[in-house]
């Protein structure tokens, strides 16, 4: 066939299919076949060198008709389709939005920014320490000898000999008292780690509040009285305390203290075992031998340390009966507080 039969039959087929197509795509697709850099149309141009010389103008008049009527057909088509789409799909403006879905703040990250917030109000700051840690902080300067049943490698998550997951927020204490001398008067939330059988009210991992004051001249009264303006600002005017003796190596003297039960404000109930109590932590003196270890005169200054369970505080205030809701990461659970 010559090229100008070519370029007729390439004409009446373009346009038969262009008038086929009824949307977008399929005319993207046609003026790639026909109007593109590797089209019919350029394939044309390419052969116009075939043609004998003397037919040479005709045939690049017909072959520039060929591209300019193609080009001329998918302008009018292309309107045509974007006159459809514009009227297309309709768009109800009354309908409502979707709302992205916000996250929100643990139960436990909480409570702990509400106790930074009510000890910041008795001018304690915010200290943090490292999870891992060596036994010096977690033991030693605490007063906890190496003969001491708390260092049994059972009861802890020990890395190597030395080095462990902390046990507690009081190895906070000793790494701010390090840093300088008193007064300090400091809070220091954190996680810590022992290796507890899991069931309600225990977990391998949680969460402790610690808090140390240290100035020349403070009593156990100062303690007394912060423990108890912390509870009757965390729970309510109506709370009591009280303290019970304790033990603890790094405090001298120690106590256990008690809030009265916010659930029935001491009369007994199930939630306090009729007790009318509910213990909130442990908390003393700080041990003369602690002083000494971070290098503070015991002659010169005291102070007074606390410790609590911050998941014990959650649970009490929202009457969470079982602690590992806390940690299963339930969203229609923890969107309730
Ligand atoms: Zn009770």
């Amino acid at each position: 066939m010559s090229l100008f039969d070519d370029i007729t039959a390439g004409k009446d087929q373009a346009l038969s299919e262009l008038a086929a197509t009824t949307d977008a795509a399929g005319l993207e697709a046609w003026r790639v076949k026909y109007l593109g850099t590797k089209g019919l149309s350029r394939q044309i141009m390419q052969r116009l060198k075939e043609a004998p010389s003397d037919q040479k103008p005709a045939a690049g008049k017909a072959a520039n008709e060929f591209k300019n009527a193609l080009q001329a057909a998918y302008d009018e088509a292309i309107k045509k389709v974007g006159a459809t789409a514009a009227k297309g799909p309709v768009i109800d403006v009354t309908l409502p939005g979707r709302k992205p879905a916000i996250g929100r703040e643990h139960p436990i990250t909480q409570t702990i920014n509400e106790l930074i917030e009510l000890f910041g109000r008795m001018g304690f700051s915010v200290a943090y320490g490292p999870e891992v840690e060596d036994e010096r902080h977690n033991f030693e300067a605490l007063n906890i000898p190496p003969s001491h049943p708390a260092r049994d490698p059972l009861d802890n998550f020990y890395i190597n000999p030395s080095v462990m997951l902390r046990s507690q927020t009081s190895t906070v204490q000793v790494r701010v008292m390090e840093q300088g001398p008193p007064p300090i008067r400091v809070i220091a939330p954190g996680r810590v780690y022992r290796p507890d059988t899991v069931d309600a009210t225990h977990g391998v991992m949680f969460h402790q509040l610690e808090g140390l004051y240290v100035d020349e001249g403070v009593t156990m009264i100062d303690l007394r009285t912060c423990l108890d303006q912390f509870a009757k600002a965390y729970f309510g005017p109506q709370m009591t305390t009280r303290f019970r003796p304790g033990f603890f190596p790094f405090t001298e003297p120690s106590a256990e203290f008690d809030m009265s039960c916010p659930m029935c404000l001491g009369k007994g109930c199930p939630v306090c075992k009729q007790s009318g109590w509910i213990e909130l932590g442990g908390c003393g003196m700080v041990d003369p031998n602690v002083f000494e270890a971070v290098g503070y005169d015991p002659q010169r200054y005291t102070g007074f340390a606390f410790g609590m369970g911050i998941e014990r505080m959650v649970m009490g205030k929202h009457g969470i009966p079982d602690l590992r809701l806390l940690f299963e990461n339930d969203v229609r659970f923890l969107h309730q507080f």
